[in-house]
């Protein structure tokens, strides 16, 4: 059965380009980086190669990204790397919203001695920069919202807050996982002091990442070691999976036009279908400010997690908004703070496209996707319950 995968938020296929461009490095081109040799010293200058093509892409210098093993030790590292040079603040602001690796390390902090601000978001997954503004103080070491949603897609205002954050002082962190190589970012423009991304989320290998670290930015290494990474992070060079990243950039630079024309073309026709030929579905989040690939649609009075089960029999590969908690599905804690209502966040479904995605695949579910809501809903209490209540009205 052909696979109509549609989950690239999740991950992203790698491109044959990236394994090609990294296969050599594992066997015949072995070297180590620090060697002194020309056989390590060729792997050295393919490293740096590397660097160069991730810095461009968001518009930093080579000596401003620092290379972790994934998107979430990059997080980890700038917010404790921001506490740990200003040990006399205490507070941290962040969203509601957020991914794990910076909720649930906030969350761990509150616990620890910090006071955590977790900014609210209103029905569109909007955040009121106002919100972020009165909460600042002399106290405030680091601010970390994210670039782009994962679930959403809903984009915050970063170049209008990382400024206002800057002048108070503290530290301003995003976490741009979600939206480096969809959107163009370019740190020339945008006054952010610390920026994470993810290797496996534009078609790099899973297990690599960077942080982009503004020149000037005070920082605190978390892996204290050799002199990799310029002291900052110590340990031999994940040679292959950096090279392999570096690619993955200079790729994602060169569609970018694409990501943004065909992807979003792809994404909108699928959203319009499904809203117009299903009844009771609704897009969850800003319509406006979103990332070109991502929507997440609810779909009233049915489970997400059978939708998406059903979907698997044809092949079709997405998310739900809700996850297992305790032996319960709990809707996300991105769709609770959005106040999206039960019935709709416990049915709701993220479709996040690549530039693997065709037209075909698309046309294919939004033919098969009607039919399964409808049996879907035939089966459910609370559907017929609705029906009948409108039918009483
Ligand atoms: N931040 C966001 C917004 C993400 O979507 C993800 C992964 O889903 C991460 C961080 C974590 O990235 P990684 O899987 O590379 O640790």
């Amino acid at each position: 059965m052909k696979v109509v995968y549609v989950d690239n938020n999740a991950t992203t296929q790698v491109a044959p380009e990236v394994l090609e461009e990294m296969a050599p490095y594992f066997h015949d081109l072995y070297g180590n980086p620090s060697s002194m040799h020309s056989f390590g010293g060729q792997v050295a200058a393919k490293l740096k190669e590397a660097r160069h093509k991730m810095a461009s892409l968001i518009g930093a210098s080579p000596d401003e990204i620092l290379v972790t093993s994934c998107g979430t030790e990059s997080d980890n590292t700038a917010i404790r790397a921001a506490l740990e040079s200003y040990p006399d603040k205490k507070h941290i602001i962040t969203t509601r919203v957020e991914h794990p690796a910076v909720l649930n390390l906030c969350e761990y902090l509150a616990e620890n001695g910090y006071r955590v601000t977790f900014l609210p978001v209103d029905r569109q997954g909007r955040l009121n920069p106002e919100d972020l503004y009165k909460n600042l103080s002399d106290d405030t070491a680091i601010v970390s919202i994210m670039w782009a949603n994962n679930e959403t897609g809903v984009m915050f205002p970063i170049d209008e807050i990382a400024s206002v954050v800057q002048e108070k002082g503290a530290v301003f962190h995003t976490d741009a996982v979600q939206a480096v190589g969809k959107i163009p970012i370019d740190m020339q423009q945008i006054p952010v002091d610390m920026l994470s991304l993810s290797g496996h989320k534009l078609h790099g290998p899973k297990g690599i990442g960077a942080l982009y670290i503004r020149k000037g930015t005070k920082f605190s290494p978390f892996l204290i070691g050799g002199h990799q990474e310029r002291g900052r992070r110590g340990g031999t060079e994940n040679v292959a999976y950096i090279i392999g990243l570096g690619k993955a950039c200079e790729l994602a630079a060169e569609h970018l036009g694409e990501e943004n024309k065909r992807v979003k073309y792809l994404r909108d026709k699928l959203e319009d279908e499904l809203i117009e030929r299903i009844p009771s579905a609704m897009v969850n989040g800003d319509r406006e400010r979103r990332l070109p690939n991502t929507t997440s649609i609810s779909f009233e009075y049915v489970e997400g997690e059978a939708i998406l089960l059903m979907m698997n029999e044809f092949g079709i590969c997405a998310s739900s908004g809700s996850a297992c908690t305790s032996g319960s599905l709990e809707p996300s804690h991105v769709l609770r703070a959005m106040g999206v209502p039960f019935t709709a966040a416990h049915g709701s479904i993220r479709f996040s496209l690549s530039i693997y995605n065709t037209e075909e695949e698309i046309d294919f579910i939004i033919e098969k996707l009607p039919p399964i809501i409808e049996r879907l809903r035939e089966l459910s209490p609370f559907w017929i319950q609705s029906k009948m209540g409108a039918a009483a009205l």
